[in-house]
């Protein structure tokens, strides 16, 4: 059973392993915009494969059964690219999501926004000095903000001029709440603003809490309609394991 694993998150580097484990032939697919310190078990490719009609190309000539979408909850375009390719070609599409911080405890007190230009409309009323945590790709949106102080932090260094009154923070989480309660107090940070990711990273979450700092949580893309969604690995595996049994019998049947 061929299966291709849209990776990218913590989750795809554990269902590979776990695929692996299990002798499941499996490719792990990557973008390939930023470093990967810790690279897949098994096979990898990397690099987009030409929107959805290359995706449609790679599942027919590379006999893909199954498509494992476990994409970051914001990479919109890959997600949307699977669906439309599995759909064409009858591949077995999953997706994966982890479970979102909507049902954090602290959800209902945030400033939920739909954009990012209302989380910059929001987050501008909120405060002078601000913490983002959006991601490198985003950060653009936030560059023509006038001389508001801006501590940014990225895994990958960004890739646009960095405003004068901005502070570039790079770090990989998940991080100690203890050190994002340091952060917040010794930037002297008014709002946060986040997007709903989900995961590890939510020790900011916790200390903004803690210290009051109003928090606004871009809220994620609707996944494409009519994919299956699944919020845990285990789930993932559950499937993987039930698809097998139905491609080793269609094997068997057209020998
Ligand atoms: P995106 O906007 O949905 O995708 C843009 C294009 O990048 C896609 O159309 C595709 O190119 C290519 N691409 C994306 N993921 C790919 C993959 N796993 N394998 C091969 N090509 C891929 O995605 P994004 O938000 O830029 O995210 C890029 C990657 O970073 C994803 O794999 C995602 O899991 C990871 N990531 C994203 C975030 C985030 O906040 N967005 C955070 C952490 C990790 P083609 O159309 O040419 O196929």
């Amino acid at each position: 059973m061929n299966v291709l694993l849209l990776g990218g998150t913590a989750e795809a580097r554990e269902l590979a392993r776990l695929l692996h484990a299990e002798g499941i032939s499996v490719v792990t697919s990557l973008a390939g915009a930023v470093a990967d310190l810790h690279p897949p078990q098994g096979t990898t490719r990397v690099g987009g494969f030409g929107g959805a009609d290359g995706l449609a190309g790679y599942l027919r000539g590379q006999h893909v059964d199954a498509v494992i979408d476990a994409t970051h909850p914001f990479a919109e375009r890959m997600s949307a690219n699977a669906a439309d390719a599995c759909a064409r070609t009858g591949v077995p599409l999953l997706r994966l999501s982890r479970p979102s911080w909507a049902v954090h405890p602290d959800a209902a007190s945030w400033h939920w926004a739909d954009s990012i230009d209302q989380a910059r409309e929001i987050a501008g009323g909120l405060g002078e000095r601000v913490f983002l945590t959006i991601g490198r790709q985003s950060l653009a949106e936030f560059a023509d903000w006038g001389d508001r102080f801006v501590l940014a932090r990225v895994i990958d260094p960004p890739d646009i001029a960095i405003p004068a009154s901005w502070t570039v923070l790079r770090a990989r989480g998940p991080f100690r709440i203890d050190d994002e309660l340091d952060l917040l107090r010794r930037y002297e940070i008014d709002v946060l603003v986040t997007k709903d990711s989900g995961g590890p990273t939510d020790a900011k979450l916790a200390a903004a809490s803690e210290l009051e700092v109003p928090v606004v949580m871009l809220r994620r893309p609707a996944p494409p309609d009519r994919v299956r969604l699944v919020t845990y690995v285990a789930d993932v595996m559950v499937w993987v394991k039930g698809l097998r049994v139905g491609v080793a019998g269609q094997r068997r049947r057209s020998r």
